[in-house]
Order: structure tokens, then sequence, then C-alpha cells
């Protein structure tokens, strides 16, 4: 029998990583088919990003009760590694809490085995009434960020799944420990005496008087629930919102320096403005077909990219963002989760058929309107709010810039400066001879 449940453990463990190995790198692979941008930062500055913002979560504390809530979360699932590897060692090796057997007689490192179970189970308790309040705003108090028309269908139910499976890996956790604490207590000699662990010690009390055939399989069915758990988590992950517990860290990692909305210059338009100021300044000629910003998905950089597969959809840049507070169909959540979705969609057929791929279909218009990227501001709310350093704004300028430079498609009052910026060199309708005629007032 423990031949066979180790069998299958190593089949299950093996499968279940290869199968999100190569969904994971499928990911990797559409972030690359972004346009090359390079991250102009010091490896101090990139880890000193990634150590604040992702990993210590600076900016959540900006709305300091969701923060301790999603706190209370992050820590769970840090510290709960440690037992889920212990749960991995018995399996590879038919044991039961190997660790345990190893340093149980020296006193100070079984304190702290002791002590760090005990701490998963009290963080994990915590974690239980925690995620019921993440469920109760979404569903009862229908917090106002949680119910923007983007967040219909898929992505609540994604969110309330999620929630789901935490509640169920919690349970599984105490079943485990709780049953395994009773078989301890009744003598059994396949489960070492640990001692109570903090909330394990009642729960096994309470088990004490049950038939021990019924605490192993209680035992075993939180055992086997809470890693199965883990590993739906681990596969669900790359089809969820909930791939940015991975991708924080590598988006914080490249957050880019320069100051937030800025604008990166088009060499190509840069040189025509230096042929205006400056006669004797030759451009270089352009070769290959030029383009100016992007109209899908492909046409953007990697960075861009990351960002919309690091996207929490947790819309704190749409409830900062004055054109959505104003009523405008701009959301910069929005923005985010159509470049991820139509990005998920063509990549399989792109990397197929490459650039003659054509689905009659861009990001530009069939996606983002026209309509919301003119609502845009360039405030940089949303780019501020991100607590994973994203920057929506990023794509609106792309898709923006796309939009004006190659199908000349602006308000008329924008034309007019344009054309004033291209013979006048200021957005006014005056000749630059005339620049300093206010002068000749004060004579
Ligand atoms: S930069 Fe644009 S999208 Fe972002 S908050 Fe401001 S108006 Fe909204
Ligand atoms: S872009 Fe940032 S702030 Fe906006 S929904 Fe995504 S993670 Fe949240």
């Amino acid at each position: 029998m423990l031949i066979v449940q180790t069998i299958l453990f190593i089949v299950v463990t093996i499968g279940s990583f290869y199968i999100a190995f190569k969904k994971f790198k499928e990911i990797y692979d559409n972030v690359n088919l972004g346009k090359p941008e390079h991250i102009n930062s010091t490896l101090g500055f990139r880890l000193k990003s990634m150590l604040l913002v992702a990993f210590g979560q600076k900016k959540m504390f900006k709305i300091t009760f969701p923060a301790f809530l999603h706190l209370a979360i992050y820590v769970a699932f840090l510290i709960t590694q440690i037992e889920l590897l212990e749960i991995i060692i018995d399996g590879f090796t038919a044991g039961h809490r190997r660790i345990f057997h190893l340093i149980h007689n020296i006193p100070a490192l079984k304190f702290i085995y002791k002590f760090t179970i005990g701490s998963i189970e009290a963080i994990s308790l915590l974690t239980f009434f925690v995620t019921i309040i993440f469920i109760l705003r979404r569903t009862i108090f229908k917090i106002a960020r949680f119910n923007k028309p983007e967040m219909k269908g898929w992505p609540a139910k994604d969110a309330l799944l999620i929630l789901a499976f935490e509640l169920m890996l919690i349970c599984f956790i105490f079943m485990m420990n709780g049953a395994d604490r009773a078989l301890q207590l009744q003598g059994n000699h396949h489960y070492i005496d640990t001692g109570g662990f903090v909330i394990s010690k009642y729960l096994g009390a309470s088990m004490a008087n049950l038939p021990s055939g019924l605490l192993v399989f209680m035992e075993r069915v939180g055992w086997w629930g809470h890693y199965i758990m883990v590993l739906v988590f681990l596969n669900y992950l790359p089809y969820s919102k909930h791939l940015h517990i991975m991708l924080a860290f590598p988006n914080t990692f490249f957050t880019r320096p320069e100051p937030k909305g800025e604008m990166h210059n088009m060499p190509t338009i840069m040189n025509e403005v230096k042929a205006m100021f400056d006669d004797s300044f030759k451009a270089p000629e352009v070769e290959g077909e030029m383009q100016f910003g992007a109209k899908d998905v492909f046409d953007l950089s990697w960075k861009s990219l990351l960002d919309a597969y690091t996207c929490t959809e947790c819309g704190r840049c749409t409830d900062a963002c004055p054109a959505n507070q104003t009523g405008k169909k701009l959301s910069p959540r929005k923005i985010m989760m159509d470049t991820r979705d139509r990005m998920t969609e063509i990549a399989p057929a792109y990397k197929e058929q490459g650039a003659a791929f054509n689905d009659g279909k861009q990001l530009l218009g069939d996606y983002i309107s026209k309509e919301e990227l003119r609502a845009c501001t360039t405030c940089n709310a949303c780019v501020e709010e991100c607590p994973v350093n994203i920057s929506p704004l990023s794509i609106i300028l792309e898709l923006r810039r796309n939009m004006i430079m190659e199908e000349a498609d602006a308000p008329a009052e924008w034309n007019a400066i344009f054309a004033n910026l291209e013979n006048n060199q200021a957005p006014w309708q005056f000749s630059p001879a005339d620049r300093l005629k206010w002068t000749e007032e004060l004579s």
C-alpha cells in the first residue's frame, strides 16, 4: 500500500510540475514576442525595487485595511511552504514527519520546528477569517472597484475560486494536523509524538476518541488534499490573475527607472526635429517600413507585456483614474486585461505563422477603443497607485501614438496644434519669425 502511495505521489508531482512548467514557459515566450526595450537601471536599483515593492509590499500600505488583510494571506502563503517541504520529503521517501524525526532529539531544533508549525497554524487560522472577509467584500459589500464592468464574468469567478482554494488548503492543514495529533494521543507508533501545536492540539484532543482507522483516513485526506490543492493551484496560476504571486518579482525587478509617464522619443522624429533647427544636420536613411506606436500586442515592448501578465486586477489604478471617476469609459485595469487577453488568444497562432499572422482584429480599436484612449489625461495616477509597478499609461501612449501618427485620427483641435508644431515649431499659429515681435512694444 505504501509503495503504491509513493509511486502515485511521484507520478502526480512530476506530472503536475511538468504541465505547469510548460505553461509558464509559454507565458515567458509570449512576453518575449514583444518588442525589445532596454531597462536602463543598475542591479542595486532593481533589487531595491523588487525587495521593497514585491517582497515588502510597500505600495500596498497606501490603503491600510486591505493591506493588512493581504499581508496575512501573503505571510501564510510564504510560511506554509515550510510544511509543504516536509510533505514533499515524506511523499518521496514514504515517511511521516521526516524532518521532525531527524531533529526531535535536539531540543533547540525541536523547539524551532514546533514554533514554526505552530506559527503556520496560527497564521492559517487568521488567514481563514481574512479569506472570509475577502469573500464578503466581493459578494456582500460589493466594494466599488471590484464591481466595474471589466470585472464581470470570469475575472469575478477567478477571484472567488482562488479564495475557495485558500479555504480548502487551510481546512486540509487542520484536518491533517488534528487527526495526526489524535493518533499520537492514541499511542499509534507510526505517528511520532510531536506534542501539540497551537491549534491542532485542541482539534486532536477533541478527536482522540474516534476510531483509529477513521483518524488515519482523515489524516491521509488532509495530507493528500493539501498537497493536491497546492498542485492544482500551481497549474491554475497561469490562467489566473494570481499569476502575480510569481510575476510581481521579475516585474518589479525590471521597473523602468525613468520618471513615471516619460515618453520614449522616436529616433526618426527626433532626427526630423534636429533637421528643422539645424540645416546642416543630415538625418540617416531609415531602413524598412516605419511604424509609429503600437496597434497590436506584438508592437508593444516585452516590459508592457510582462506588465499585462502581472496585473492583479486589483483596480487601484481604475479607482484613482480621474477619467474613470468622471464617468468616462477609460479603465487602466481594463487596458491591462485586454492586452493580456489579446496576447493569450493570438500567441499560439502568431508563433506558427509569424509576421503573416492576421486574424482581422487588433488591440487598437477591437479591444481597446479610441474613446478610451482619448479619455486619458496622462496624469500618471494609475502608475503611481499600482502595487506592482505596472504602467497602463505606457500602453495607452503607444496605442495613441499609432492612432495619431499612423491613422491621423485625432480631434480637429489637436490636428491644428500638430500642424502648427510642424510648420511653426510651436503650438500657435504664428510664424517663428514673428516670435519676438512682442518685444517691439517694450522699446
Ligand atoms: S494616466 Fe490616464 S489611465 Fe492613468 S490614471 Fe491618468 S487618466 Fe487614467
Ligand atoms: S495595473 Fe496595477 S493597479 Fe491596476 S489593476 Fe493591475 S495590478 Fe492593480
